[in-house]
């Protein structure tokens, strides 16, 4: 029947607070080819490699959340473009979108290696991607990444858009170290035709670094922008927690995730897949369900479904992030990678 859905529409799963769950991301790979001082810790302990999902595995965990109505997959990590052999993946997850139980298949990456995959991922039917870049200066970027060259990003970058991708770029806002160039990357990235979105840090994981003194509000830096730019708000929404304005002067898309000032957890599609199996049904908590065993028990995905459904059941309302000087314990002990940002 023409305009018919597709059983997989009809299909959801609903959390206690009636949101419907539609998004899954997935962290590949807890390791990374830099070391984001707001991330990691430049001394990190990564988990043994016999520990990891292999590929599989990750796919067929995957394709139980499309059958139980999950819309949009993100890939990240860790830095998912390490993950060796991501692309036999990211091929393997694009039959659903050819089917049409999948509407998007997206990743977030820090761009290092996409001069050599973005023609690879548009041809897999990746159609968008973030990558993550805080700022256009190599010293500094240096000096936040720790390990990262900017030029390789920024050929990542061009070789994405060349590719056909579009490209959001995500910069942490961080004070005293990007917080005088958001102008200049917003720039930057509309003169390109990026979408440019902001987050606040969020404190996930011991760091080498004092996250008080990295945090900026983004109350403060819209506020900043709207002296010099006309901010109109949108309804555009991407299917994640960012909220969009647009800039009148650029004629850009600019998004903020206010995690600490503006907590978005009512409108929460999502949860969260580690390369371990774990489920964690929001960033900003520790529960997780384990779904390894149920994979590893049997060949059919009875187990896992039940398993899935339970864990949906445990979802919390919200998160209680706070950044203050009386509380120097991040309010997770896992860093951002293992969950997956
Ligand atoms: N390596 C990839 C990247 O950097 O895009 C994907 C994983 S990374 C954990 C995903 C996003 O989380 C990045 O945009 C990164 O800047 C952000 N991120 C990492 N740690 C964070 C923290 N503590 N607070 C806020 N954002 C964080
Ligand atoms: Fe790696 Fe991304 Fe974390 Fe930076 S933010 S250390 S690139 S996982």
């Amino acid at each position: 029947m023409d305009g018919w859905p597709g059983p997989a529409k009809f299909l959801s799963m609903l959390d206690p607070f009636g949101r419907k769950i539609t998004y899954l991301r997935v962290s590949v790979t807890d390791r990374c080819d830099f070391r984001c001082t707001y991330c990691m810790a430049e001394d990190m302990t990564f988990l043994p490699k016999a520990e990891l999902l292999s590929l599989e595995e990750l796919d067929r965990l995957c394709s139980a959340f499309v059958a139980k109505g999950v819309r949009k997959l993100r890939l990240t990590g860790g830095e998912p473009l390490v993950r060796r052999n991501v692309m036999g993946l990211v091929r393997s997850l694009s039959r659903h979108l050819q089917t049409g139980a999948l509407d998007e298949l997206t990743l977030t990456t820090n761009g290092s290696q996409l001069a050599k995959y973005a023609a690879e991922l548009k041809d897999a039917g990746v159609r968008r991607i973030n990558v993550s870049l805080d700022t256009l200066d190599a010293a500094k970027f240096r000096g936040v990444t720790r390990w990262g060259r900017l030029e390789q990003v920024l050929e990542g970058i061009e070789a994405a858009l060349g590719a056909g991708l579009h490209v959001k770029i995500n910069a942490v806002a961080l004070r005293g170290i990007n917080e005088d160039e958001i102008e200049t990357l917003m720039r930057w990235a509309h003169g390109k035709g990026m979408d440019f979105t902001l987050i606040e840090t969020m404190p996930l994981g011991e760091i080498d670094a004092d996250r008080t003194a990295q945090y900026l509000p983004l109350s403060l830096v819209r506020a900043r922008l709207a002296q010099s730019f006309t901010l109109d708000d949108s309804d555009y929404r991407t299917g994640g927690p960012a909220r969009y304005v647009r800039v009148a002067e650029t004629g850009g898309r600019l998004g903020f995730i206010t995690p600490l000032t503006h907590n978005f957890c009512e409108s929460c599609n999502r949860v969260r897949l580690t390369c371990t199996g774990k489920l964690y049904m929001c960033l900003g908590q520790d529960d997780a369900a384990d779904l390894r065993t149920p994979l590893r028990a049997s060949r059919d995905d009875a187990l896992l479904s039940t398993a899935i459904d339970e864990a949906i059941s445990r979802k919390p309302k919200g998160h209680d992030f706070v950044i203050d000087r009386r509380r120097q314990a991040p309010a997770v002990a896992r860093h951002m990678s293992v969950t997956g940002g």
